[in-house]
């Protein structure tokens, strides 16, 4: 075990969507305590690398569009054969429609199902094949507070969301005994481009705010030590996990 149990020192991480919101400050909090960084995703990461090498560590982009679940082979491929390894996944793209239900169309039901779920499978599937082989590994998925509730208007995003979490427990229940955490971290209210049309709503921004015991959106920087935490030696017995980082929002 290492000295320090957070520490990533010597790591590869592939973070999806990591050009921005979540997936950006999870990349650069995972940096941060160490681990180099492969990012995956559709639109430049440049902001990210220029974080992650100030902190000390490689960085790699890996074009990946997720809209198409197809291209998760090549992602870790590309990400094997640029850092060397790969030891960490961090599930995170992920998209949103928002529709009343009774209007809610087929289209909008499969682009949010196959970036947030799909793909997501896959490329864990693809990764956890290497991981099985190097003798262990971490997976994270990036849940919601909707893999507990309901919510409303979201019905593929609600149905995603929920079956991240159930994957999360089956990969879990799966691989566990080969040294393979899969776990999921639940943000509450994080101001991100995911979260803009709620915020700029002052009805609903209200109403969300008025129910965050922490009294605050969350800034995505403070959801990096959950993730640091889950792909860390710290978190070795962790299995299956769905943690909450919600500024107390589901114990209101
Ligand atoms: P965001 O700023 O919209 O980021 C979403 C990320 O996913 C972006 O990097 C985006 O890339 C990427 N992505 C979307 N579709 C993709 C595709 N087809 N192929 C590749 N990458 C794709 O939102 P965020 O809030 O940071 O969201 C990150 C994750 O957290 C999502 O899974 C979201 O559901 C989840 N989440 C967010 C909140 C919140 O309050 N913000 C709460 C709960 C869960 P582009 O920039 O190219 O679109």
């Amino acid at each position: 075990m290492s000295q320090n149990l957070f520490s990533l020192e010597g790591k590869v991480a592939l973070v999806t969507g990591a050009n921005t919101g979540l997936g950006q400050a999870i990349a650069v909090a995972l940096a941060q305590a160490g681990a180099d960084i492969a990012a995956a995703g559709r639109s430049s990461a440049a902001e990210t690398g220029a974080q992650v090498r100030a902190a000390g560590r490689r960085f790699v982009e890996v074009t990946a569009d997720f809209a198409d679940a197809s291209c998760v082979g090549r992602v870790v491929s590309e990400t094997l054969d640029a850092l060397g390894g790969l030891d960490i996944l961090v599930n995170n793209a992920g998209i949103i429609r928002r529709e009343d239900s009774l209007n809610f169309t087929e289209e909008d039901w499969d682009a949010v199902m196959t970036v947030n779920l799909k793909s997501l499978f896959f490329l864990s599937q693809a990764a956890a094949r290497h991981m099985d082989a190097a003798g262990g590994g971490k997976i994270i998925n990036i849940a919601s507070m909707l893999s507990f509730q309901g919510g409303i208007r979201v019905p593929s995003y609600t149905a995603s969301k929920s079956g991240v979490a159930g994957l999360t427990k089956l990969m879990a229940n799966e691989w566990a005994q080969k040294k393979i955490n899969v776990n999921a971290i639940a943000p509450g209210y994080f101001a991100t481009n995911n979260t803009a049309a709620l915020q700029a709503d002052e009805k609903r921004n209200t109403e969300i705010l008025s129910r965050i015991p922490a009294g605050h959106w969350g800034r995505p920087d403070e959801l990096g030590g959950a993730a640091v935490f889950l792909a860390s030696e710290a978190a070795s017995y962790v299995h299956g996990a769905v943690i909450p980082v919600d500024g107390g929002w589901l114990a209101r």
